[in-house]
C-alpha cells in the first residue's frame, strides 16, 4: 500500500509526501481507509506507530468540504497532556498546510482569553486536555453540537490519569451523529465500556 492508495485529498498527500514519509505504517494501512469513509474507528496502537497520523489525515480530507460556524468547532482531538495535544497540533498544521482550517489549542497553562478569541472566531478544529475544554463549555463560550468527528487519543492515559468521567461528559455533549476515533494503546475494561458505550459499530485495528 502507498498513501496514493488511501482516498486521501491532493492537497493532504502533497502534505504528507513533503513530510518524507515512503509509506503508510501499518496502523495507517489500516485505520485510514475506514476513517475516510466516515467509519467510527478503535485503534489499538501505541506511541510510535504513526497512530497520529491515521487520525489527522483522515480528519483534514473529511474538513476540506464546509466551514466552520462561530463558538461551534466540527472537530475534537481530546489528549490526556497538554504536552501531546501541542503534539499532535503541530502535526495537524503539517499535514493541514495547504488547507486554510483553523485550529485552537485549548490547553492549561496558556491564556484562557486568547483561546476565546478563536473558538469565537469558529474553528475547525478544537485540540484539547479534557478539563480546559470543559472550563470553557462551562462558561458557556463552546458550542460541541456542531462536532462532527471526534477523536480520543491515548485512552488508556486519560484512565490513568483520572480522566474518565469527564471523557464521558464530553461524548454526552456531542451530537449522536459523528464520527468516532479513538485510540488506546491497551484495553482496559473501563475503556472497553467507553467504546461499547459511544462508538457505533466501530472497525477495529490492532497494530
Ligand atoms: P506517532 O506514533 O503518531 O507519535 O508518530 C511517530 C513518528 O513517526 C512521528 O515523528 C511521525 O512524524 C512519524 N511518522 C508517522 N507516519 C509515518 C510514516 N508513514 N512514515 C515515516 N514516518 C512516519
Amino acid at each position: 500500500t502507498t498513501f496514493n492508495d488511501l482516498n486521501l485529498d491532493e492537497k493532504t498527500l502533497k502534505a504528507v509526501l513533503e513530510a518524507g514519509y515512503e509509506k503508510p505504517t501499518p496502523i495507517q494501512e489500516q485505520a485510514i481507509p475506514h476513517a475516510i469513509m466516515g467509519k467510527d474507528v478503535l485503534g489499538i496502537a501505541q506511541t510510535g506507530t504513526g497512530k497520529t497520523a491515521s487520525f489527522t489525515l483522515p480528519m483534514i480530507t473529511a474538513l476540506s468540504q464546509g466551514r466552520a460556524r462561530a463558538r461551534m468547532p466540527r472537530s475534537l482531538i481530546l489528549c490526556p497532556t497538554r504536552e501531546l495535544a501541542a503534539q499532535v497540533a503541530e502535526n495537524f498544521e503539517q499535514y493541514g498546510k495547504y488547507h486554510k482550517l483553523t485550529m485552537a489549542l485549548l490547553i492549561g497553562g496558556v491564556s484562557f482569553k486568547d483561546q476565546d478569541v478563536k473558538i469565537t472566531r469558529g474553528v475547525d478544529v478544537l485540540i484539547a486536555t479534557p478539563g480546559r475544554l470543559l472550563d470553557h463549555f462551562e462558561r458557556g463560550k463552546l458550542l460541541l453540537n456542531g462536532v462532527q468527528i471526534m477523536v480520543v487519543d491515548e485512552a488508556d492515559r486519560m484512565l490513568d490519569m483520572g480522566f474518565i468521567p469527564d471523557i464521558e461528559r464530553i461524548f454526552g455533549l456531542l451530537p449522536f451523529t459523528r464520527q468516532t476515533l479513538f485510540f488506546s494503546a491497551t484495553m482496559a475494561p473501563e475503556i472497553t465500556r467507553i467504546t461499547e458505550t459511544f462508538l457505533h459499530n466501530p472497525v477495529r485495528v490492532e497494530v
